[in-house]
């Protein structure tokens, strides 16, 4: 042992000097999403919500042949016919709008669908053409065609917004094995294999660089502009666009495991996920309906048989079976809430179902981890305490502990340490989350990590002078020193907290491992309403369980974190959100909404929208609930036409679907001023 720490003696004039000037390479963030460039930026994300609303899809000549049908209705309705001329004047704009409707009818019959949307409405328009309400009964496909073009309309216009998600999935990687290189497909990429990525490129899979130096861009993969340089040894993250040169990448993870095809495959499951309104919805009309139905049609036959008046029985019954049948309003909450998700993606975050935008919608408690979401996580050795040996010394068998370490004060140690460069290496490594690293080190016991970790193995610690965040460090049960570090809050903090306040947050909580000074100064300087510190992600998760169990009825709780040992957390949390989860796959697991950039920003913008889904879901389900249930009051009493009735369900649908597009926009509007700092 003695004799390496010597070797490092030797050249610690050097490590001093790294230790002094050194600051952790940083990412570039650029104009980050608030003020993202006007040209589209569509995110990884896109592409998702594959389950169709309708199973029709928009398309200009549907759209002329139903503007065309409704003419030749309006003009049928005028002409001063009579008769079978009459009816087969009725019966063009029918069949224009109705012939797939028609086709689908039988197809349900013939598979005997008895309550089959299609064939309950060729029902009603029957019974209205025998009744000779020929206006209404082709009315009923036209409103109907008219209403199914605007839901199909706007969920064209979600699939546009996702629409480059696959673009940066490449379909092939070119292999390259003993000097050889060879082109298959990159899904079946597989970790260990090597590929290269040329200038201009997308990568494929997540990987290491292995040669090469370039810069990625991330930016449509985090729907805000991010590029950093890349060398052998950086990570290479799928999604990423390989801007300068050509790179040689080890494949990590294969295609699907890659953050990239983890994020596709929460959004394109994110409609599975429904919302407790969309499932309440679905269970109230999966009785209601075929309630309606047999009402309808006791409302056709029994008064019919008592009065005769049969013509006019089949028209109210009509009525009865639009209401039952069409113009669904899960359909418009779901596409709502699908316009939310493919918003929130194309801005570059994740969010893995509906239930989550509802969840979201209700939080009122919500809990920041600190190291990483409400500081940059980019820690820096501020000064080195050594005792009983030079700084170059206690740095380095530090970084040697830490060299495998992910954590963001291991990254800090390491990088100042020079232990990359050493042929020392640690044996035995053992990481404890929210204390430190063990690990042999020559033969010796090396013990790096804050008091708790000194305090559980006996050792006596210095109390730091400095503020700052404490690294202790143990050889052989002998305390050698302490490194401090220091970690900036983010510039946006105080404006997110503050932001989240205005727009609901009645509690907002930090919770750290880090020492209560270096805690309660963050958190006072933050406006923070509660603050937890010097606690192991084991007595996180107690604190969130505790937070959940005392908050108030109906409303949820919101864990924030970087996805760096808090994945236990995000996981009990009615809501986890992952913050700079683009190359943290782990994270993304874990959460119900992953921030893929590392803007703290993201997370007010993100429950803006949940809330604006929630609430359109709420005002869709009144509107169509109130109007249905007039058309169905006056309707069955045969104070509105049959034609009134369509019309009306129609509109509302058409003020449903533009509920549901507004979504699309992300960030809607601003109600509150942005605060500056300070001005509390
Ligand atoms: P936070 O709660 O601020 O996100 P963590 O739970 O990740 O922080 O870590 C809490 C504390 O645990 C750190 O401040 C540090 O003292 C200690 N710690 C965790 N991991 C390490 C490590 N790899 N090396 C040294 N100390 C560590
Ligand atoms: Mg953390």
């Amino acid at each position: 042992m003695a004799k390496h720490l010597a070797q490092v003696e030797k050249k610690e004039p050097a490590l001093i000097e790294r230790v002094k000037s050194f600051r952790m390479p940083e990412i570039k963030i650029k104009a980050l999403s608030s003020r993202r460039p006007k040209e589209k930026q569509v995110s990884a994300l896109s592409g998702v919500m594959l389950n169709k609303t309708l199973d029709r899809s928009f398309n200009p000549y549907d759209l002329l042949l139903t503007i065309l049908s409704l003419v030749l209705l309006c003009l049928a309705y005028f002409l001063p016919t009579n008769g079978l001329i009459r009816l087969l004047s009725f019966l063009v704009p029918f069949l224009m709008a109705g012939y797939e409707y028609l086709y689908e009818a039988f197809q349900e019959a013939f598979m005997g669908i008895v309550l089959g949307r299609e064939l309950i409405i060729t029902i009603a328009c029957l019974m209205a053409f025998c009744a000779g309400a020929y206006f209404g009964a082709a009315a009923i496909v036209v409103f109907l065609k008219i209403a199914d073009l605007a839901l199909a309309y706007v969920e064209d216009l979600q699939s546009k917004k996702l629409s480059s998600l696959y673009a940066l999935r490449p379909e092939s990687a070119i292999l390259t094995k003993d000097g050889s290189v060879s082109q298959i497909k990159a899904s079946a990429l597989t970790a260990g294999q090597e590929i290269e990525v040329a200038a201009g490129e997308i990568i494929p899979a997540d990987g290491t660089v292995l040669e090469g130096t370039s810069v990625l861009d991330a930016s449509a993969l985090v729907g805000g502009s991010l590029s950093f340089p890349v060398a052998p040894g950086s990570a290479a993250v799928a999604g990423c666009t390989n801007i300068n040169a050509q790179l040689k990448i080890r494949v990590e993870r294969s295609q699907a495991d890659s953050v990239n095809g983890m994020l596709i495959r929460a959004a394109e499951n994110a409609w599975m996920h429904k919302s407790s309104q969309e499932r309440l919805l679905q269970r109230v009309l999966s009785y209601l309906s075929p309630a309606l139905v047999l009402i309808a049609f006791l409302l056709a036959v029994i008064p019919s048989l008592a009065t005769g008046e049969w013509r006019l029985y089949f028209v109210r019954a009509a009525i009865l079976l639009t209401v039952s049948q069409t113009y669904s309003v899960v359909q418009s909450v779901k596409l709502g809430y699908d316009c939310a998700s493919a918003a929130a993606a194309a801005a570059g975050v994740v969010v893995k179902g509906h239930d989550v935008l509802e969840s979201l919608s209700k939080a009122e408690t919500m809990v920041f981890d600190k190291t990483g979401t409400v500081t940059e996580g980019e820690y820096r050795v501020k000064e080195v305490f050594p005792k009983g040996v030079t700084e170059g010394q206690l740095l380095f068998l530090a970084g040697a502990a830490e060299l495998q370490s992910p954590h963001p004060i291991a990254r800090a140690i390491v990088a100042a340490s020079g232990a990359y460069a050493s042929e020392i290496t640690a044996e035995k490594i053992d990481e404890t989350p929210g204390r430190g690293v063990s690990a042999i080190i020559s033969g010796s016991c090396v013990y790096v990590g804050n008091a708790a970790m000194m305090e559980e193995h006996d050792i006596r610690a210095e109390s730091p002078s400095i503020p700052g965040t404490v690294i202790h460090v143990a050889v052989d049960g002998r305390y050698v020193g302490h490194i401090v570090l220091e970690d900036a809050v983010r510039d946006s903090a105080f404006d997110v907290i503050e932001e989240l306040r205005v727009e609901g947050v009645e509690t907002s909580v930090l919770l750290t491992g880090d020492v209560h000074s270096a805690a309660r100064r963050i958190a006072s300087s933050l406006n923070f309403d509660l603050v937890k510190a010097e606690l192991t992600p084991k007595e996180k998760c107690n604190s969130v369980e505790y937070l959940m169990s005392n908050r108030n009825v109906n409303t949820t709780l919101a864990f924030i974190g970087d996805g760096v040992c808090d994945d236990d957390a995000l996981r009990l949390a009615t809501v986890g959100i992952t913050l700079g989860a683009f190359d943290k796959p782990q994270g993304v697991e874990a959460a119900d909404a992953a921030i893929l950039s590392r803007d703290l920003r993201a997370l007010p913008k993100l429950y803006r929208l949940a809330k604006r889904a929630a609430k359109a879901a709420v005002e869709q389900t009144v509107l169509c609930g109130a109007v249905k249930l007039l058309v169905l009051i006056f309707g069955a009493a045969g104070l509105c036409p049959l034609p009134l009735a369509v019309l009306i369900q129609t509109l509302a649908v058409l003020v449903e679907s533009w509920f549901a597009s507004r979504l699309l926009h992300y960030d809607g509007e601003h109600r509150i001023l942005i605060l500056k700092k300070g001005s509390r």
